[in-house]
């Protein structure tokens, strides 16, 4: 999985960082998203695409990368749109 934040998008509500606290954060002077990580690991995922589920501003991204024949991660389908 990779997952963008639009920063020119987001509207500063930290719904995102109370769901995935270690992939979000907000900036201290603004509030606006930054990723921690954009490669969330198997643990987090889920909280990752609920974030990007509720956040109000459609600011989230979530690209899942599906494998490969032979076990390598491969192509990517976009499952949510920004
Ligand atoms: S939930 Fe959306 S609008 Fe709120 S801080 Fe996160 S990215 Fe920004």
């Amino acid at each position: 999985m990779r997952v963008q934040a639009d920063q020119d998008k987001c509207a500063s509500s930290g719904q995102c960082v109370m769901t995935a606290p270690d992939v979000f954060d907000q900036r201290e002077y603004d509030g606006v998203v930054f990723l921690r990580t954009d490669r969330p690991s198997p643990e987090q995922t889920e909280d990752v695409r609920y974030a990007a589920l509720i956040c109000p501003s459609r600011a989230i991204t979530v690209t899942e990368e599906l494998p490969r024949r032979g076990g390598q991660a491969g192509g990517a389908d976009r499952l949510a749109a920004g």
